[in-house]
């Protein structure tokens, strides 16, 4: 009984600072995340304020987890031999802001105040290039696996922790990369659940 206690206020703990706001420092970076530099990144325009966040998934190799080849592919390290999917990828040059890992860990790529090379060619209400005025977040996963707890849990801090830093991200203003690239991409794919997610910011 009291070791199952002690593992209920485990729990607790656990939960309780998942919910802790990161802090984001003055330059764009995420206090307490592990962050992996990515040369693929530039400026945002002046005129462009962060107002959106994109969700996207990605596995490396495709459908599968760990192994860190996400992290090598944004810093344009991926080795074409280590997989046939990788020669075709590897000299692509993209990015994220961040990663979620599936046991929940976030790392973080490129500073939010830069402009990360995550949506490509995209559209959101009307005004394109979405690079320009985004956040993009990688989920590790496929279109057709559930995401983990963990991950929800991560996602649902670092969206509040941004919209806490940046203020001009509406709280309708969180999107899949499908959203605003139809027809040529699909992820996070129906595996996210819009309803549980949004649901979790609202806490
Ligand atoms: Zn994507």
């Amino acid at each position: 009984m009291r070791l199952v206690n002690n593992s209920v206020h485990k729990l607790n703990a656990i939960a309780n600072d998942s919910m802790t706001a990161i802090t984001i420092d003055a330059a764009g970076w995420l206090q307490t995340v592990d962050v992996v530099p990515s040369p693929n990144f530039d400026a945002r325009p002046e005129s462009d304020k962060i107002r959106l966040i994109v969700i996207h998934g990605i596995s490396l190799p495709p459908g599968e987890f760990g192994g860190g080849y996400i992290e090598k592919f944004f810093c344009n390290n991926l080795d074409p031999d280590a997989h046939p999917y990788f020669a075709e990828i590897g000299d692509m040059r993209v990015s994220a802001h961040c990663l979620i890992e599936r046991d929940g860990r976030i790392v973080q790529f490129v500073s939010f105040l830069d402009r990360a090379w995550h949506a490509g060619v995209s559209d959101w209400c009307g005004q394109d290039n979405c690079n320009n005025f985004s956040i993009g977040i990688e989920l590790e996963g496929t279109d057709e696996l559930a995401y983990s707890e963990l991950q929800y849990a991560s996602l649902a801090n670092l969206v509040k922790s941004l919209r806490l830093q940046y203020g001009d991200i509406a709280s309708d203003s969180i999107c899949g990369h499908s959203d605003i690239a139809p027809g040529r991409k699909t992820d996070p794919g129906a595996a996210f659940d819009w309803h549980r997610f949004r649901q979790s910011l609202a806490l």
